[in-house]
């Protein structure tokens, strides 16, 4: 059983049901990826081709029996996964081996609530429809969610003015010294008016998880700032991990793993992705870590504990920040290189051919 059919559960299950029956859980009616949120706001039908998928598209998905729904509780003493589809039904589905690849929640833009096609277009362009008639936007939040929203809203709304507010003097904390240099001058370059040392004052209830339009005060002393519409990144992830025994997870609630993606103490249970607690990052996702599940996966099926692969992570991320852009897109290796690659290289090479036909292993026309 995997649950949750994201970015890391769709692949995991995918390669998990050449050898294995496999059952797939998702609130979602098909991958609703939590990637590029700037491209998904600005360009959004370029962004649906990619990142907003049915399942009966994918085909590697055909082996894999898709439930919509929501797990409400894992009993890993009796091997059991107890669900809630979005019918209704409460299902009991049992596993010999079990993956968690449940994400987070992270503003907006990934719920782990059940969801049906129309719903997830209406949260689509409902969001992208209000950046897009407001005069001026505020992006709370220097991330790259932050950088990614205020970058591309920016290029592709020219005469709108967007506010990027982060609390340290520079973006992207976690990425390379060189990365975060250079999309500082790409953010210029696109007219983002950066506002560094602002650090925004939370509602008490949390940050806001829709798009807010009142003053914003900083708790570092700056008078408050209005916009039309205010965006809120400030990277307060809530994992999904609610429905798991409280012994599974660490203190912030992600599920604990060892090196090989194993949950510590529970035989036959995994976690992958940004609700593994793998390294400061959480990056298992971006770092190929399905592989590392389904060959462990494998091994654990085999009863081969010699063949476990480890999961490894670099110091720094990497990949895109600003998504594709009409002259191309910029990738960032973990030393802070980057390499544009321009669109019509990067179009049918990196999205049609490596993602869609390889990584996917091929996805048909809507
Ligand atoms: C190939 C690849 C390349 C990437 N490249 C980049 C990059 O260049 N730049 C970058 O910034 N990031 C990149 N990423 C990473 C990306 O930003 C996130 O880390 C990734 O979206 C997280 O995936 P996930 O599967 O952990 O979570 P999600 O994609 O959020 O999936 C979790 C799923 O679980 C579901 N779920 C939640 N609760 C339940 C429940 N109770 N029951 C069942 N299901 C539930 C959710 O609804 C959701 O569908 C990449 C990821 C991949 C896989």
């Amino acid at each position: 059983v995997v649950v949750g059919l994201g970015d890391t559960g769709v692949l995991t299950a995918a390669r998990l049901a050449r050898r294995f029956d496999v059952v797939g859980i998702s609130p979602k009616p098909g991958l609703v990826s939590g990637q590029e949120l700037g491209p998904r706001l600005a360009q959004t039908a370029w962004w649906s081709r990619y990142y907003r998928i049915g399942f009966d598209r994918l085909k590697k998905l055909d082996g894999v029996r898709t439930v919509h729904g929501e797990v409400r509780q894992v009993a890993p003493e009796r091997q059991e996964v107890h669900l809630v589809t979005a019918s209704g039904q409460e299902v009991v589905e049992s596993f010999d081996a079990l993956v968690i690849a449940s994400g987070v929640s992270n503003g907006f833009w990934r719920r782990g609530v059940v969801q049906d096609p129309a719903s997830v277009d209406a949260d689509v362009a409902g969001v992208a429809e209000s950046i897009s008639e407001a005069g001026a936007l505020a992006v709370v939040g220097g991330g790259a969610t932050g950088v990614s929203v205020a970058y591309n809203v920016a290029r592709h709304h020219p005469g709108k003015a967007v506010h990027l507010f982060h609390s340290g003097a520079e973006v992207l904390p976690s990425y390379h010294p060189r990365v975060r240099q250079r999309i500082a001058s790409e953010l210029e370059r696109v007219g983002v008016h950066r506002h560094p040392e602002h650090r925004a004052q939370l509602p008490a209830d949390g940050a806001p998880t829709a798009l807010t339009s009142g003053p914003i005060a900083w708790s570092t002393g700056q008078e408050p700032f209005s916009a039309d519409v205010a965006l809120w990144a400030v990277g307060r992830v809530t994992p999904h991990t609610s429905f798991l025994p409280a012994e599974m997870l660490d203190d912030q609630g992600f599920v604990r793993v060892d090196e090989h993606l194993r949950v510590p103490g529970y035989l036959g249970v995994f976690a992958v992705g940004d609700v593994a607690a793998t390294d400061p990052n959480r990056s298992s996702a971006r770092n190929w870590g399905f592989k590392v599940v389904v060959k462990n996966v494998m091994a654990f099926a085999r009863g081969r504990d010699k063949s476990l692969k480890v999961f490894e992570a670099p110091q720094h991320r990497w990949g895109s920040v600003l998504g594709m852009q009409p002259d191309g897109i910029i990738i960032f290796s973990p030393t802070g290189r980057a390499f544009r690659v321009p669109r019509w290289l990067a179009q049918p090479l990196f999205f049609d051919a490596i993602t869609m036909g390889v990584i996917y292993g091929g996805v048909r026309r809507p």
